[in-house]
């Protein structure tokens, strides 16, 4: 990263290397090659900027969306509709609309009241909507609580219990098409087990099925794949091989079944950062503090989760270290990048820069404090590799 990119632009800002994002869609496609049945989404979520979803869209990968907004924008970015999936427990009749104008793969479905009303909104627009049940298959991914998303006392998805029940009033309905099962267990999961253990959850719902006859064409095993917080520039691109690997050997696909993948944080969070200036360098009584113009409505992860983002100093060139707690400039006590942290001496006006801040940092930006949303510069090398 070379701070003279910088020179002139207004802190705090969101820097993308669309060189790394390339080199990491190619490591999925290597890692999906042997596998023509595999298909991954990119969850947009994660990162909605506009040449990041252009250069997803253009490796090819569908798009996983959780709103009407985000159909929309996964349209206009170049994903086709056939590759638009659309998850949710709250979807309204007006983000369903739009996904049934815009003729969405699959709507994944959370619930029966919402199954009932996607198909009255279908026969009022003459269509059939194909559909998918999340299915909560209560797996610990072994994550942070608030980004779990697999266990039963979730908000997300069907009871198991349920299924059957669910897919049998599905085939009733006249506007509905049943085209099979959909699950996410969660985020930041860097063990592979409890991908393993979801595989095997499948297997046992898919003999359920077949006993009662019920053929299941789709099974998208959903997202949550972590990436290397700590030293991110020893792990650029996440272990796609072991991921892809851990489903290729434990999940039973049936022939002609599809499986359908949707990665959000591991494509894109390693390609950005979050740059700032520290506006001051305060002594406390106990503490120092580094206070950047960067603060949690910019980067809202180490307040929310306690997330730890790999932070450094881009102008200093002091040899020596100190101690410092990094904080924003946010009315808030938890807007806290760091405490203890250790950068060479820093002075006013020293550029700071939040790493891994590709996912989840541009898109859950607000304007709190009535602040101004964050910039954004995009680098690509000229020589992408
Ligand atoms: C957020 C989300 C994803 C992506 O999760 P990551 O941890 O970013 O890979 C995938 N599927 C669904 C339904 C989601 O809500």
């Amino acid at each position: 990263m070379n701070p003279k990119l910088f020179e002139g632009k207004e802190t705090p800002f969101y820097y993308y290397d669309l060189s790394l994002l390339r080199r990491t869609l190619t490591a999925i496609k290597s890692a999906t090659a042997d596998s023509p049945h595999f298909h991954v989404h990119y969850a947009v979520k994660a990162c909605a900027h506009p040449e990041i979803l252009r250069t997803i869209a253009q490796a090819g990968l569908g798009a996983d969306c959780v709103s009407g907004g985000e159909v929309e924008i996964a349209a206009e970015y170049g994903f086709s509709p056939e590759k638009i999936v659309f998850a949710g427990v709250g979807k309204t009749d007006r983000e369903i609309q739009t996904a049934l104008d815009i003729d969405i793969a699959c709507f994944n479905v959370e619930s029966l009241p919402e199954l009932e009303n996607i198909n009255a909104l279908a026969a009022q627009s003459g269509k059939k909507a194909r559909v998918a049940f999340r299915i909560n298959p209560n797996i610990d991914a072994h994550t942070h609580a608030k980004i779990t998303t697999g266990l039963n006392e979730n908000k997300f998805g069907l009871a198991m219990d349920d299924m059957i029940a669910a897919i049998r009033r599905a085939q009733e309905l006249s506007h509905i098409e049943y085209i099979g099962l959909h699950f996410h267990i969660g985020s930041q999961i860097t063990e592979m087990q409890p991908f393993a253990a979801l595989a095997d959850r499948i297997n046992q719902l898919q003999l359920l099925l077949e006993a009662e006859g019920i053929a299941t064409p789709s099974i998208n095993v959903g997202g949550g794949l972590g990436v290397d917080y700590q030293t991110p520039d020893l792990h650029p691109i996440p272990d796609f091989e072991a991921y892809f690997s851990t489903f290729k050997e434990r999940l039973q696909v049936r022939k002609n079944q599809e499986v359908h993948f949707e990665l959000g944080r591991s494509v894109t969070a390693q390609c950005g950062s979050l740059v700032s200036r520290v506006v001051y360098v305060k002594q406390g009584h106990e503490k120092q503090f580094v206070i950047v113009d960067a603060g949690m409505t910019d980067l809202v992860r180490p307040a929310m989760y306690g997330s730890y983002h790999h932070t450094l100093n881009l102008t200093s060139t002091s040899a020596e270290e100190e101690v410092y707690d990094i904080v924003g400039p946010i009315c808030e006590s938890s807007d806290v990048f760091h405490t203890d942290y250790k950068l060479p001496t820093t002075r006013r006006g020293d550029l700071i820069v939040f790493r891994s801040a590709g996912a989840y940092g541009e898109t859950m930006a607000s304007r709190y404090n009535c602040r101004q949303l964050p910039g954004s510069i995009i680098y690509s090398s000229a020589n992408p590799s």
